[in-house]
């Protein structure tokens, strides 16, 4: 037994270990203060700090709740951190706000048009709070029946009597409510709570008025007082689910199995408006409240016009999240035209929305993310060894020096050394280009490679 037992516990530890390390696995939450300013490090971020306290302005904006169809574009060069703060605008928000992320690429899809995609990524960032009043009821028995089948076998029946305050009401009990009464021993003249909507009993003790110190058990009865007026309490329960969960499991051609395989399909757009027409009843009657989410397009550039122009649309609406775009393109032309506009998103949308710039790191900013990095790869590094990755990361770009700490933590292991040192990112960036000399040693041996495209001043179209 004990070495079962011993066995199983080891499993467990096992299973966290196979646990997995993102690439933004270490970010926490924007690490704001109170007031709202970033802290130079904290939960994960580093630096950057006007874009994260621009980010901590909009976390607030979408906390309150009121804003909708609200657009930020993040803008900046590769690698300097925009999606590491929509990760952390997402950590901040919580379970309750809808989050969806999803990069431009995504909507083209063989399964459905580029408009339901948008469509389905807009309404997934849209939450339903709906309330639910749940009513338990509390009152004492005044009579119990339960009828045992005939043969013995096959399901109970019976009726309870419960006299609350005004009232006395007869009960038909089904099967839970029959196993809650026998399982709590109710009997007349017991004080009992009944979960409508969960049809659980419990016995709440002896009432007031028949009380005696001792149930037939011999145990001794808690002693119950009901004052008038306190034998009915009512109980609120709130969930919150997305516009698109509600789409899905209307939707009669998928039903709700779809949820689990994301294999939703096309949503007829009657269903979606029946779908409105409800939750704007539900909210006139106070039984439910939007909760406008983030929808984050990451490389917001790969969108075509068709995209743009059905989104500016879409911010349009009272039922619209805040869309957070991310883009690392300068001026370049919008996908499906011939014109130019600046990070390649037509002018209209661009004039509703507020641009927040992410600026390159310095060196002491890069030392300090591959510091923390190495520590969520659980890599122990030397002084000298990171001196040297953050001069690699300012040289070429601080994804390639990411890359280059488990590469180098393996190279260390293999000479069973505890920590990395110098000799292991050499090692490392000896073995693992970076796009510069990639491209450097394409241009040297282009020959050697099947469709070359380098024309013969060597320049690439990238
Ligand atoms: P791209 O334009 O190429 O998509 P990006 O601006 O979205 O780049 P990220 O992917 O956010 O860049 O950053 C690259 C890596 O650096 C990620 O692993 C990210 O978590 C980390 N990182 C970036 N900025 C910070 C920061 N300020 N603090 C901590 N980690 C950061």
């Amino acid at each position: 037994m004990a070495a079962a037992a011993a066995a199983r516990i080891v499993e467990v530890r096992e299973t966290t270990r196979v646990e997995r390390i993102g690439a933004h696995s270490h970010i926490r939450g924007l690490g704001l203060n109170d007031s709202l300013e970033a802290r130079h490090v904290s939960q994960g971020m580093v630096g950057q700090l006007a874009a994260r306290r621009a980010a901590g302005i909009v976390l607030q904006m979408i906390k309150d709740g009121r804003i909708a169809g609200r657009a930020v574009l993040l803008a900046g060069q590769p690698g300097t951190g925009k999606t590491a703060i929509a990760t952390a605008l997402a950590a901040a928000l919580g379970q309750d706000t809808p989050f969806t992320s999803m990069a431009g690429s995504e909507i083209y899809s063989l399964e459905m048009s580029k408009t339901e995609a948008i469509t389905q990524a807009i309404r997934k960032s849209i939450g339903v709070r709906i309330k639910e009043e749940s009513e338990i009821i509390e009152g004492e028995v005044v009579e119990v029946q339960i009828e045992k089948p005939a043969s013995g076998v096959g399901t109970k029946v019976g009726k309870l009597i419960l006299k609350t305050t005004d009232m006395e009401t007869v009960y038909d009990l089904g099967g839970k409510m029959i196993d809650s009464i026998l399982k709590e021993k109710v009997q007349s003249g017991d004080v009992i709570t009944i979960d409508k909507a969960t049809g659980k009993i419990t016995r709440l003790g002896r009432s007031f008025a028949r009380a005696r110190d001792y149930d037939a058990t011999g145990q001794q009865t808690r002693f119950v007082q009901c004052p008038e007026g306190e034998l009915q309490k009512r109980k609120e329960v709130v969930h919150t689910v997305t516009l698109h969960e509600i789409d899905v499991i209307n939707s009669r051609t998928h039903g709700f199995l779809a949820l689990f395989s994301g294999d939703t399909g096309e949503i007829k757009p009657e269903v979606r408006e029946q779908i409105n027409g409800k939750v704007a009843e539900w909210r006139e009657e106070g039984k439910a409240e939007i909760i406008p989410g983030v929808l984050f397009i990451d490389e917001v550039h790969m969108l075509d016009i068709e995209c743009f122009s059905f989104l500016n649309r879409a911010l349009e609406n009272e039922m619209s999240p805040i869309v957070i775009m991310a883009t690392n393109r300068g001026v370049t032309k919008i996908r499906g035209t011939n014109y130019k506009s600046p990070h390649g998103i037509p002018l209209d949308l661009l004039d509703r929305t507020i641009i927040v710039p992410t600026q390159p790191y310095d060196e002491k900013e890069l030392r300090e993310i591959l510091s923390i990095r190495c520590e969520e790869e659980d890599c122990q590094m030397s002084d000298n060894a990171l001196t040297v990755l953050t001069r690699i990361c300012k040289e070429t770009s601080l994804r390639y020096g990411m890359q280059l700490i488990m590469t180098s933590s393996l190279i260390s292991r293999k000479r069973k050394a505890l920590e990395v040192d110098v000799e292991d990112i050499k090692r490392a960036y000896q073995l693992f280009f970076d796009e510069g000399r990639s491209v450097q040693f394409l241009r040297e041996y282009q020959q050697e490679f099947m469709f070359n495209e380098v024309d013969d001043r060597g320049d690439m179209d990238i």
